[in-house]
C-alpha cells in the first residue's frame, strides 16, 4: 500500500544526503514536508535575531527547492508531541520520517513521538546523516566508552574505514508520484513566518553576512573546493583569529542547520585531495570535520556533556558566581580591546574565528575572570549562528581545561595573542571604532597610553572606554594555582583515560609515557599553544 508520508526537517535543512526523506519518498503517494517551531528550541532565549534570521532563510530555501519538486514545506508550532498526532490524524498518515539527532533533547522528544506514532499506526522510520558515523558505532568500536583523545578518534574511524557517501537529493523522478496536497490559504496556515511576525526588533537587524539555506551553503563550498591549493595546504593553527575576512570556511552555520551535509563536504574534500599533496588531521579541513565528530561522540557518550556536575569526564571546578563580570564579557566591556572587538564581532555577525573563540572563552574561565565555561556556552549558544549542543559544549570544556584539554598552565594573553596576527591592529579599529585613532603601539592596552595620546585619539580610558577589568598578569597567575588545587581534587575518570592511550600505543606498537600535568608544568616549554 502506498504510504501518506510526514518527513519531519528539524536540523537536517537540505535535499542533498537526505536519506530519511529519500525513505520518505519510497511507496509514497503524499508528501507532507514539515518544519515545526518548537518553543523550546525556537525561542528568544536561546536565538539571537542573526539565528532567527538563518532560520528563517533556510526554510525560505528548502520550500523553494521543494516547490521545485511539486512539493511545499509546511511550517507549524508549538511541543512536536502536540502537534504531530493532530497532523498524524488530520492527514491520515501512515509513515514519519526524520534525520535521526543525538542532542538529550531530541533523543527524549522522538522517543516520545515515535510512542505516540505507534498508538497512531504510524510507521516511523530514521536515518543518520547529521554525522560522518553513528556515533553508537563509534563508540561499540571503543568497548563500549567514548573516545576521550582525538588519537583514539582517529585510530577508530580509520577502523572503520571512510565515512558514507552522501546520497544525491530527490529528481521530480523520484517524485512523479508523490503528491503534496496544498490548499489555497498554504500561506496561511503554513507559511514561513517573517522576522517581523516573530516580534523581532528590525532596528537590532546587521548586514546578513552569512545567508541561511541549502543553495547558499552548495554555492560556498564550491567556491571553497575551487581554491584547490589553499584546501590542500589548509592548516587550522597557521589560519588568523583577526583578520579583517574570515581566514576558515565559515561553513558551520551550514552544517549545524544541515543546510550543509557533513559527508557531502567530508567527500568534496577527499575529490580535491585526490593525487595531490595534502596536509592531514587533526589540522587539515578532514581534521576539523573530525574534530566535529570527535565532540559529537563525545556528548552522546558522556552523560550531562553540557554540564560540569554529573559529567563524569569533567573537572569540578570552584568557578565564581560574578554576574558584573559575566556581563562586561558578553557585553564587550571588559577594557581589553581584543575581547571586546572578538565580543562585538560575535553579536553583530554571528560568527568568530576559531582561535578568537579560544581567546574569549580563555579569558572568561581559567585565564581571568574564573567564571563558569557554562555560562560562556549560554552566551555562544544564543549569539553564534553555528551555535551547537554537542560542540559548543565540547569546546568550552577544552578551553576551560576542563574535559579534554589539561596544560592550565598555558593561558592567552588577552593583549600579545592578538598582535601576532595583527600588529597594527585593524580588527579592533573595525569592530571597535570608537579606538581607530590610537596608535599601533597602544592599541591593545588603550590604558598605558599618555592622556595626551588619548585625548588625541578621541578617547578617554575610563571616560569613553572602560579600564581593563582585571589585571592579566595578576589573575592568571592566581587562577593557575586555582586550577591546580581543582586537578589535585579530580576523580580519576576525569583525567585522561590512561588505559584508552595504552591500548591505542599497543595497537600502534609505540611505548609511551603519558606525562602527568606536572610533569608537562616542568616542562614549559614555549611551543605553540595546542589548538583544537
Ligand atoms: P573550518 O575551520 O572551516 O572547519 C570546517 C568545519 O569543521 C566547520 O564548519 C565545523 O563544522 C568543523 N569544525 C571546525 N573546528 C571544529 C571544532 N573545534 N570542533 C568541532 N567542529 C569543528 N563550532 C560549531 O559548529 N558550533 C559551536 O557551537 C561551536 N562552539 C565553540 C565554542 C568554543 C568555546 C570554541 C573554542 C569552539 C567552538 N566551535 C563550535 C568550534 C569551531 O570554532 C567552529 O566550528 C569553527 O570556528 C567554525 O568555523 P569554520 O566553519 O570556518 O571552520
Amino acid at each position: 500500500m502506498a504510504h501518506t508520508c510526514i518527513h519531519w526537517f528539524r536540523k537536517g535543512l537540505r535535499l542533498h544526503d537526505n536519506p530519511a526523506l529519500m525513505s520518505a519518498l519510497r511507496d509514497c503517494k503524499q508528501l507532507y514536508p514539515v518544519f515545526i517551531l518548537d518553543p523550546y528550541l525556537h525561542n528568544n532565549t536561546c536565538m539571537s535575531i542573526n539565528r532567527w534570521r538563518f532560520l528563517i532563510g533556510a526554510l525560505k530555501d528548502l520550500d523553494c527547492s521543494l516547490k521545485n519538486l511539486d512539493s511545499r514545506l509546511f511550517v507549524v508550532r508549538g511541543k512536536p508531541e502536540d502537534v504531530l498526532p493532530k497532523l498524524f490524524t488530520k492527514w491520515k498518515v501512515t509513515k514519519l520520517t526524520y534525520e535521526y539527532d543525538t542532542e538529550p533533547y531530541s533523543l527524549s522528544r522522538d522517543q516520545n513521538v515515535t510512542a505516540l506514532a505507534k498508538e497512531h499506526g504510524v510507521e516511523v522510520v530514521y536515518k543518520i546523516s547529521h554525522t560522518l558515523y553513528d556515533t553508537d558505532r563509534v563508540i561499540e568500536e571503543n568497548n563500549g566508552k567514548a573516545p576521550r583523545t582525538y588519537k583514539r578518534m582517529q585510530a577508530i574511524v580509520k577502523a572503520l574505514g571512510p565515512p558514507k557517501r552522501p546520497v544525491p537529493a530527490p529528481t521530480t523522478e523520484d517524485m512523479k508520484d508523490v503528491k503534496t496536497p496544498c490548499a489555497e490559504n498554504h500561506e496561511v496556515k503554513y507559511g514561513i513566518p517573517t522576522l517581523q511576525e516573530l516580534g523581532l526588533d528590525a532596528a537590532a537587524w546587521t548586514l546578513e553576512l552569512f545567508p541561511g539555506g541549502e543553495q547558499e551553503a552548495l554555492r560556498r563550498l564550491d567556491q571553497h573546493m575551487k581554491r584547490t591549493g589553499w584546501v590542500c595546504s589548509f592548516e587550522k593553527p597557521q589560519t588568523s583569529p583577526n583578520s579583517l575576512s574570515p581566514s576558515t570556511t565559515v561553513l558551520s552555520p551550514y552544517v549545524t542547520f544541515g543546510c550543509l551535509s557533513a559527508r557531502t563536504f567530508w567527500w568534496r574534500l577527499t575529490e580535491v585531495y585526490q593525487g595531490k599533496k595534502h596536509s592531514d588531521p587533526p589540522v587539515s579541513l578532514h581534521g576539523q570535520l573530525l574534530w566535529r565528530e570527535f565532540f559529537y561522540t563525545a556528548s552522546v557518550g558522556i552523560p550531562n556533556f553540557n554540564k560540569m556536575k554529573g559529567n563524569p569526564a569533567c573537572t569540578q571546578v570552584d568557578w565564581d558566581t560574578n554576574p558584573e563580570f559575566l556581563a562586561a564579557w558578553k557585553e564587550a566591556r571588559t577594557g581589553f580591546p581584543f575581547i571586546d572587538a572578538i565580543m562585538t564581532q560575535l553579536r553583530q555577525e554571528g560568527w568568530i574565528h576559531h582561535l578568537a573563540r579560544h581567546a574569549v572563552a580563555c579569558f572568561l574561565t581559567r585565564g581571568d575572570l574564573w567564571v563558569s565555561w557554562e555560562e560562556g556556552q549560554k552566551v555562544f549558544e544564543e549569539l553564534l549562528l553555528d551555535g551547537d549542543w554537542a560542540l559548543n559544549a565540547g569546546n568550552w570544556q577544552w578551553l576551560s581545561a576542563s574535559t579534554f584539554f589539561h596544560q592550565f598552565f598555558r593561558v592567552y594573553s588577552p593583549v600579545a595573542f592578538g598582535k601576532k596576527t595583527d600588529k597594527n591592529g585593524d580588527y579592533i579599529k573595525k569592530y571597535i571604532p570608537l579606538l581607530k585613532r590610537f596608535p599601533a603601539q597602544y592599541i591593545y592596552e588603550p590604558w598605558k597610553a599618555p592622556h595626551s595620546v588619548q585625548q588625541a585619539a578621541g578617547c578617554i580610558v575610563g571616560k569613553d572606554y572602560p579600564r581593563p577589568i582585571v589585571q592579566h598578569e595578576v589573575v592568571s597567575k592566581r587562577n593557575i594555582q586555582r586550577m591546580k588545587l581543582a586537578y589535585a581534587k579530580r576523580s580519576p575518570d576525569s583525567a585522561e583515560s590512561p588505559r584508552e592511550n595504552k591500548s591505542l600505543s599497543k595497537k600502534q606498537g609505540v611505548k609511551r609515557k603519558i606525562p602527568s600535568v606536572i610533569d608537562m608544568m616542568k616542562k614549559k616549554d614555549r611551543k605553540k599553544l595546542t589548538l583544537v
